[in-house]
């Protein structure tokens, strides 16, 4: 569909373009378009654009990766279909590997994300080869299924968009867990160590520029934006924003509103 420029929500229009068309090629599940609006509806409430709170939590989430022996970004559908050229560059200014994870996991759905990331220039993939694979024993469904290469045996695994069973279970095993949530009350943002409160249409290109700055600095540096990060507090702070911001919203823009009628 041809969003018109002068549309007010055509940024909007544009992303959800992005998801339905991932959706025809197989990227996307159908569950995915409904996590999708979830996301949307949390993004309304943050202003649709980055606050502080979620640089603070990029800037931990990078230096977490970076500082990582073996860290692992997992793709799903929806990360693929939005931003999968960004994701592999995070990828690689952060010496991660990319393994692809899918909740509804189906052989074509899988050679759809293979091709989306080639297309974009990845060339190592995990997740693909049987040969490779092992479980999350805790786990029923088939987003169990793991690379032993990848995140099985990862110590950082990034999680943009989880579902709650897995975050868990990852932290069970001893992973340390990043997630982009929009939804600060997830199961996913809460079991989570780092939790970007973000879009991530927004916060994977700001997270590569974090890395390519922060590639820069001593590791004792990185390690004390770590220690000095604790994700409840960030998660309060996160969700305090929003409830202001709704208050706000509340009583300015519905008068605004009104008086402009
Ligand atoms: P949980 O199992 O963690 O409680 P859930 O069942 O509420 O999560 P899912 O459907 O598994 O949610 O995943 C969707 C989550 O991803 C939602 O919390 C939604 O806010 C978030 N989300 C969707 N799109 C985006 C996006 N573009 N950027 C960041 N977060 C998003």
């Amino acid at each position: 569909m041809k969003i018109p420029k002068d549309h007010p929500r055509a940024d909007s229009l544009r992303v959800r373009e992005l998801i339905i068309e991932g959706m025809h090629s197989n990227i996307v599940a159908e569950a995915g378009l409904i996590a999708h609006g979830r996301g949307e509806a949390f993004d309304y409430l943050i202003g649709e654009k980055t606050p502080s709170f979620a640089l603070e939590q990029e800037e931990a989430a990078v230096a977490s990766l970076l500082l990582a022996d073996n860290p692992v970004i997992s793709v799903n559908g929806n990360v693929a279909a939005l931003c999968p050229r960004e994701i592999i560059e995070l990828a690689e200014e952060t010496n991660s590997k990319l393994e692809v994870n899918l909740f509804y996991r189906s052989e074509k759905r899988m050679k759809a994300l293979e091709k989306v990331l080639r297309d974009n220039g990845a060339e190592k993939i995990y997740g693909l080869d049987p040969n490779y694979q092992t479980e999350i024993k805790e786990l029923s469904h088939l987003r169990r299924i793991i690379d032993k290469r990848g995140i099985f045996s990862a110590d950082v695994v990034m999680v943009p968009l989880e579902d709650g069973d897995r975050t868990m279970a990852l932290r069970k095993l001893n992973k340390t867990v990043i997630s982009i949530d929009l939804n600060p009350l997830s199961r996913t943002s809460l079991w989570s160590n780092i939790t970007i409160v973000n879009n991530v249409i927004r916060a994977i290109p700001e997270m590569i520029k974090i890395a390519q700055e922060m590639k820069k600095e001593d590791s004792r540096k990185l390690q004390e934006i770590i220690n000095n990060f604790e994700n409840f507090n960030s998660l309060h702070t996160s969700l305090t924003f929003m409830s202001k911001r709704l208050k706000n919203f509340d009583a300015e823009k519905l008068k605004r509103f009104k008086d402009s009628k």
